[in-house]
C-alpha cells in the first residue's frame, strides 16, 4: 500500500484518528493515536513516543523512542466511536539513532524471517485461535463463570456467542483478514476463530488483530473474551495451535512425494529441530504460571515431546494434507504468548534443525497417555517442563532460543518469570484453604 492510497482513504472514508500499533514484551498490544495530518506529516521519519513505560522496552534515561508505521497494514477498523472512524497501521520500533531497536518483539521475527530467506525459504503459519466468553457483573467486569454449557461444534440458537463469533468475522473480513472457520470448542464457554494462513509475520500481525477484534466485539455485546489458557479447573484450556509449512519459491518444501509418507527431509529436521529445543520454547510459547495448568494430560493439550502423523497425543502433529497443503502442527503454544516472539523462537529451533540435520526420532503412533512410564522411557519419551520455573531454566541453557529473543528481551522474560513465579510459589491459594484449613 502507497501513502497515496492511504491518503485517498483518509479523505475517501473521513478517517478522524490514527492509531500506531506495536506490541510490548508480553504480547500486549499498545497503540498512540494521532491525527492523520501528523501521520501523513511524519510517517516517513517516525513518530517519537516515550519508552520508558513500556513493558520491556528501555530505562529512563534512554527512553526516545519512534515508531515506524509499515504502510501495508494500514486498516480502517470497522467500528466507530462516536461516529468518528479510525484506522489502525502496526508499527516498527527504532531508537533514536535510526536503528531497529532489538526489544521490539517484532523486529526479532523480521531477523528470523531474514534468516529464513537466506536459506531461501519463505515461512508460512496458520493459528488455531481458542478463548473463552465470560459473562460480566455490573462495573463490567469478567466474572470467571460459564456463559453456555454449549460443547465441541455446538450449535447455540440463543447463546450471544454465536453473534459474537459472527461479527468478529465481519469485522476481520473488513480488515482484510478472512476468518475461514469458527466453533463452539470442547469446553463450556469456549470457541475458537481460525483465519487464512500467511508468512510468519503476517499472520503475527493479523493474530494481535484477531485477539483485538475478538475483545472488541465481546465487550459490545456486554462480555468479556479470555485468552487465559486454562481459565478453570476441569475443563480444556485454550491452546493456540500453529500450523506451519516453509516455501521455496511456489513449491511447499515440506512435500516431497518420492520420500516415505510424502513428507520431506527438511520437514522432518525442521521436526528434529523443535523437538530439539521444545523445553526451552515452552518458557516463550506458554510463558505464564497459568500455561502450565493446560499442559497436563486429560484435556487434548500436550504433554510429552513427540510428533505423529495423525495421532492428537502428540506434541507436532503432521496433518494429513499433502502437495501444497503438506505442512505440521505445532500444539504446545497457548493465547498467552506473545505472537512475535513465539514465532521468532519457533522458526530459530526449526531452521536450527535443517541446518544442523538433526533426525527427530521415529514418530509415535500410539497413543502417549496411554503409555506406562516405563514404555514412554524405552521409547525416549520426555516431557514438556512441568511449570513456569521449569521452562525458564530450560530457556537459559538454550542459546539457539536466546539468540532469536536477542540479549536484551531474554532477560526480561527470565526476570518477568522468576518475578511471578516467586509470587505465584508463596501466594495461598483456595485450594489450599479448602484442603488444609481443619487440619
Ligand atoms: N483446547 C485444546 C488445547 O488446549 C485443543 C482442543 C482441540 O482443538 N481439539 O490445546
Ligand atoms: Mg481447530
Ligand atoms: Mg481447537
Ligand atoms: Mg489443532
Amino acid at each position: 500500500m502507497t501513502i497515496e492510497t492511504i491518503k485517498r482513504i483518509i479523505e475517501e472514508e473521513n478517517v478522524r484518528f490514527i492509531r500506531l500499533q506495536f506490541t510490548d514484551i508480553n504480547g500486549i498490544l499498545k497503540n498512540l493515536e494521532i491525527t492523520p495530518d501528523v501521520f501523513l506529516e511524519s510517517w516517513e521519519d517516525g513518530i517519537m513516543f516515550d519508552g520508558s513505560s513500556i513493558e520491556g522496552f528501555v530505562r529512563i534515561e534512554e527512553s526516545d523512542m519512534y515508531l515506524k508505521p509499515v504502510l501495508d497494514t494500514f486498516a480502517v477498523l470497522p467500528w466507530t466511536v462516536d461516529g468518528a472512524k479510525s484506522a489502525r497501521v502496526i508499527c516498527d520500533v527504532y531508537t533514536p539513532d535510526g536503528k531497529p531497536f532489538e526489544g521490539d518483539p517484532r523486529y526479532r521475527l523480521k531477523r528470523m524471517m531474514e534468516k529464513a530467506k537466506e536459506l531461501g525459504y519463505t515461512p508460512y503459519a496458520g493459528p488455531e485461535m481458542e478463548f473463552f466468553i465470560l459473562p460480566t457483573n455490573e462495573k463490567g467486569e469478567p466474572v470467571p463463570e460459564f456463559l453456555d454449557h454449549g460443547g465441541y461444534f455446538d450449535l447455540l440458537p440463543l447463546s450471544k456467542a454465536e453473534e459474537i463469533r459472527r461479527d468478529v468475522a465481519i469485522a476481520l473480513e473488513k480488515m482484510g483478514i478472512i476468518v475461514e472457520a469458527t466453533h463452539h470448542e470442547v469446553a463450556p464457554s469456549q470457541h475458537e476463530v481460525d483465519f487464512k494462513y500467511d508468512t510468519f509475520l503476517r499472520t503475527a500481525d493479523n493474530a494481535q488483530t484477531v485477539k483485538l477484534v475478538i475483545k472488541t466485539m465481546a465487550i459490545f455485546h456486554g462480555y468479556y473474551a479470555t485468552f487465559m489458557p486454562k481459565p478453570f479447573f476441569g475443563v480444556n484450556g485454550s491452546g493456540m495451535h500453529v500450523h506451519m509449512s516453509l516455501f521455496k519459491g511456489d513449491q511447499n518444501a515440506f512435500y516431497d512425494p518420492s520420500k516415505p509418507l510424502e513428507l520431506s527431509d527438511d520437514l522432518r529436521y525442521f521436526v528434529g529441530g523443535i523437538l530439539k529445543h521444545a523445553r526451552a520454547l515452552a518458557a516463550v510459547t506458554n510463558p505464564t504460571v497459568n500455561s502450565y495448568k493446560r499442559l497436563v494430560p486429560g484435556y487434548e493439550a500436550p504433554v510429552y515431546i513427540s510428533w505423529s502423523v495423525g495421532n492428537r497425543s502428540a506434541l507436532i502433529r503432521i496433518p494429513k494434507a499433502r502437495g501444497k497443503a503438506t505442512r505440521l502442527e505445532y500444539r504446545s503454544p497457548d493465547p498467552s504468548c506473545n505472537i512475535y516472539l513465539a514465532f521468532a523462537a519457533i522458526l530459530a529451533a526449526g531452521l536450527d534443525g535443517i541446518i544442523n540435520k538433526i533426525e527427530p526420532p521415529a514418530p509415535v503412533e500410539e497413543n502417549i497417555y496411554h503409555m506406562t512410564s516405563e514404555r514412554r522411557e524405552e521409547l525416549n519419551i520426555e516431557s514438556l517442563p512441568g511449570s513456569l520455573k521449569e521452562a525458564v531454566e530450560e530457556l537459559k541453557k538454550d542459546d539457539v532460543i536466546i539468540d532469536a529473543l536477542g540479549e536484551h528481551i531474554f532477560e526480561k522474560l527470565v526476570e518477568a518469570a522468576e518475578k511471578d513465579w516467586k509470587e505465584f510459589s508463596t501466594y495461598v491459594t483456595n485450594w489450599e484453604l479448602q484442603r488444609y484449613l481443619y487440619l
